[in-house]
């Protein structure tokens, strides 16, 4: 079983950044409960190889995500 990436919602400050580089498992997703920014949801974990996932995470400004 390979590892899935997740985002920390707390830590995401909605800079897209992920969903530039990994557009094929990151989303931006609007929020609808008084959070100011938009944040970032992983929508297909599996849907790039670990070493793009992880290049997402490297470039993520906040490290919001993590493997689990
Ligand atoms: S790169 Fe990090 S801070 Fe930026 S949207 Fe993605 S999870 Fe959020």
């Amino acid at each position: 079983m390979s590892r899935t990436p997740a985002i920390d919602p707390d830590c995401c400050i909605g800079c897209e950044v992920c969903t530039q580089v990994c557009p094929e498992v990151f989303s931006m997703q609007d929020s609808h409960n008084g959070h100011a920014h938009e944040k970032a949801v992983v929508h297909n974990p599996t849907g790039a190889p670990e070493a793009k996932i992880e290049s997402a995470m490297d470039n993520c400004p906040s490290a919001c995500i993590y493997w689990v």
